[in-house]
């Protein structure tokens, strides 16, 4: 059970069992109500809810203590609303994963383009994680919530001379995605004292697609260094003074259910590794990258944090003892899975339009702009009334946006109880890739969000105001004056 206190309060599941099957005669979609779903408290991917999730004395939805329609008209909707207990003990169970599977050292970190906010990396620092930044941006937000730049790394295809100044000046490790990276640092470099700490990316020729993968020799990928590339890489980065190479990375996909692609990723990793330290690289980290799947709807089944980081350990292990290398620091690179599930979208109900004999639409408050997923990559969520999640459902709606495209679309064919405006919706895995792929699409501002614990709310982002979206309009005085 997701709601372990549910049960206690008389409720729980005998009320619900109310599924799209019932209400739709055949649709084998949705099956389970999200509350009837076995729940892995330690491991928050494997569930729809946010750990602290339970139903209170009113039959309404909390999550950290607090009732989310609430938080609703405290804060206003659409809001993000994000679990602290859930991202800790997400942050938990790699770390002490890794510490129990892997033997040697080893650092998780926070793939920050997942949802980065001063708030989020200050709580992961405060776990004993790392993270990984994508921009500049990304890079001062982590700094400015006390992240310590001995625990980064930039990563990027195309990373600026700005970009890469600002890393190594703040001492955070550089992972060379390409040689013009490399032309870069080493106008950068010479005039620091110290040596310039490296990774290098390569492209380990895994593909994985969500219940398969393929291995080939050479990837279409923009990311990272060919294998082809790789031994003249390390051969001209022996010859850079001011480089250390500190390790190796490869990252392979994401929202990967299956645990075979990473096992093979360490062979190849180490591969890379035994000719990297034959041509006198210390190199004694390998990153892994991230790609952990997690459940958005019932018929999601990913593995546990736990055994994704004792395959890739074991397999890490094994590779290097049969090359007979001495044991690298084993890094990873979480990001859906570390922030998603402790992440709830709320909105208010607005607008509906039934269209006799073919669907219900109902709308909300946000969509695209606030989450992009469904339009982009046609992802699909799981929601529930915050005041009713376990009342009947008796039609089947479709949840539409408020933007200006037929695609804007956050959920079809969801069964509901009857919803009134200005009812509160709850969208849960909304952690990851919301907040940070949001937009401005339709000139709409972005939601403000809020960190829960233990019956207390802060608000870690302000909402946008209308009123903000123009501060970076220039209007020309001669355009002005026409008017
Ligand atoms: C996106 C990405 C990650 C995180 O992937 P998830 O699937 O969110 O875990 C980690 N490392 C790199 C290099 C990435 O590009």
């Amino acid at each position: 059970m997701v709601l372990s206190s549910a049960a206690s309060t008389g409720t729980a599941s005998s009320a619900t069992g109310v599924t799209a099957t019932d209400v739709s005669g055949g649709s084998d979609l949705l099956p389970l109500h999200p509350f009837e779903l076995p729940g892995d408290p330690l491991s928050p991917n494997r569930n729809l809810a946010p750990i602290t999730t339970r139903i209170n004395g009113l039959g309404a939805l909390e999550v950290g203590g607090c009732q989310l329609s609430e938080l609703a008209h405290r804060y206003g909707t659409p809001l993000y609303v994000l679990d602290e207990a859930t991202l800790r003990a997400t942050c938990r169970a790699y770390r002490q994963a890794l510490e129990r599977f892997y033997p040697g050292p080893s650092l998780a970190l926070y793939a920050s383009k997942a949802n980065s906010s001063l708030a989020i990396s200050a709580l992961v620092a405060s776990e004993g994680l790392g993270l990984d930044a994508v921009s500049a941006g990304e890079l001062l937000t982590a700094l400015g919530g006390g992240m310590p730049p001995e625990r980064m790394v930039l990563h990027g295809n195309n990373k600026s001379a700005e970009e890469l100044e600002l890393a190594v000046a703040r001492g955070v490790t550089v992972v060379v995605d390409n040689w013009n990276d490399l032309e870069l640092l080493a106008a950068i470099a010479p005039a620091r004292s110290s040596r310039v700490r490296l990774l290098v990316r390569f492209t380990p020729g895994i593909e994985c697609h969500t219940h398969e993968y393929i291995r080939t020799g050479h990837l279409d990928s923009k990311f990272g260094f060919d294998p082809d590339q790789l031994e003249a890489v390390l051969r001209h980065l022996a010859e850079c003074p001011w480089a250390d190479l500190d390790g190796l990375h490869a990252h392979i996909g994401s929202q990967i259910f299956e645990l075979e692609p990473h096992r093979d990723l360490a062979g190849v990793m180490a591969d890379a590794l035994q000719l990297a330290r034959s041509l006198g690289h210390r190199c004694s980290d390998l990153n892994v990258g991230g790609g952990l799947g997690i459940r958005y709807v019932a018929g999601d089944d990913p593995p546990s944090i736990e055994d994704w980081v004792r395959t890739v350990s074991e397999a890490v292990v094994s590779a290097c003892s049969q090359r007979g290398l001495a044991l690298p620091r084993l890094l990873c690179e979480p990001g859906r899975s570390l922030v998603a599930t402790a992440g709830v979208t709320l909105y208010s109900v607005g607008s509906r339009k039934a269209i006799t004999g073919l669907r219900t639409y109902l709308s909300v408050d946000g969509g695209m702009s606030d989450n992009p997923r469904p339009i982009t990559y046609q992802s699909q969520y799981t929601a529930v009334l915050a005041d009713r999640p376990l009342a009947p459902a008796t039609e089947m709606v479709t949840l539409a946006g408020k933007h200006c495209e037929s695609g804007d679309v956050l959920l079809k064919n969801l069964a509901l109880p009857a919803a009134a405006s200005g009812d509160v919706l709850a969208v849960f895995a909304t952690g990851a890739y919301n907040a940070s792929m949001s937009s401005n699409y339709n000139r709409i501002p972005r939601p403000a969000a809020v960190l829960v614990s233990d019956g207390g709310a802060d608000l870690i982002q302000r909402r946008e105001q209308p009123e903000d979206l123009l501060r970076y309009d220039v209007l020309p005085s001669r355009l002005s004056s026409l008017s």
